[in-house]
């Protein structure tokens, strides 16, 4: 695992597309850029580490595109030092980002062959998440509340669980529906039950699986 100059290089780069694409917030873009992103990929794709496209990671998921990895960090809207529960661990590319954004992470995976390979990678990169194996539709209400919530696969509905789980003041970022594709939406919570909901365009992700892990 090395991260050569031609790395560097290309991750800058990659910056300038985010920026062009519309990412504002220099806090997220540094964070991208501090996270070396072809760790994150098997050797076949590691020379595409630093497209904006989206990669096999195994068990039939994807890594997400650098793009809707730092649009979902930035609808966050949060400082550094917030607690952040992460739906699909995956292969730990958006988490390390989360980690990078000086935020207290936590994050579910139900595929236990991601989610073993995902800790012991974060772990030798100096990232210090919190890492559970099971069923994030169900959020994890023993570290609730939540100053963030991001879901990073594509949910049926919006979970009840996981808006309860946030603090008053906290923001849910979620992409919702069945299809190719889903619609990307934002929860404030106001109030104890007011939530206030933003949309922001479409995104494609894998389904999220409303059910128990798969070899619980
Ligand atoms: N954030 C990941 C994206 C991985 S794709 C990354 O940066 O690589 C989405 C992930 O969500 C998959 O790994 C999938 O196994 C996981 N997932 C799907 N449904 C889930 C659920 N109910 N609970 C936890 N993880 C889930």
């Amino acid at each position: 695992m090395v991260d050569e100059y031609r790395h560097k290089g290309q991750r800058r780069k990659m910056i300038e597309e985010l920026r062009q694409l519309g990412i504002r917030n220099q806090k997220v873009l540094d964070a991208v850029n501090s996270v070396p992103r072809h760790f994150f990929l098997s050797s076949a794709f590691e020379q595409f580490a630093y497209q904006n496209s989206a990669f096999q990671i195994g068990a039939g998921q994807t890594i997400s595109k650098p793009h809707t990895v730092a649009r979902q960090t930035e609808l966050l809207q949060l400082p550094a030092g917030a607690k952040v529960l992460e739906i699909g661990t995956g292969s730990g590319y958006q988490c390390a980002v989360l980690c990078a954004m000086g935020f207290k992470v936590h994050s579910i995976e139900r595929q236990k062959l991601l989610f073993e390979k995902a800790g012991p990678l974060l772990k030798r990169m100096g990232y210090k998440p919190h890492l559970y194996y099971g069923d994030g539709y169900k959020g994890k209400k023993v570290f609730a509340p939540f100053d963030g919530i991001i879901v990073t696969c594509g949910a049926p509905d919006i979970p009840e669980a996981l808006l309860l789980q946030l603090s008053i003041g906290g923001r849910l970022v979620i992409p919702v529906g069945e299809g190719e594709t889903q619609r990307m939406f934002s929860f404030t919570r106001l109030g104890e039950k007011e939530f206030n909901r933003e949309e922001h365009g479409e995104f494609a992700f894998v389904p999220m699986l409303a059910s128990r892990a798969t070899d619980a």
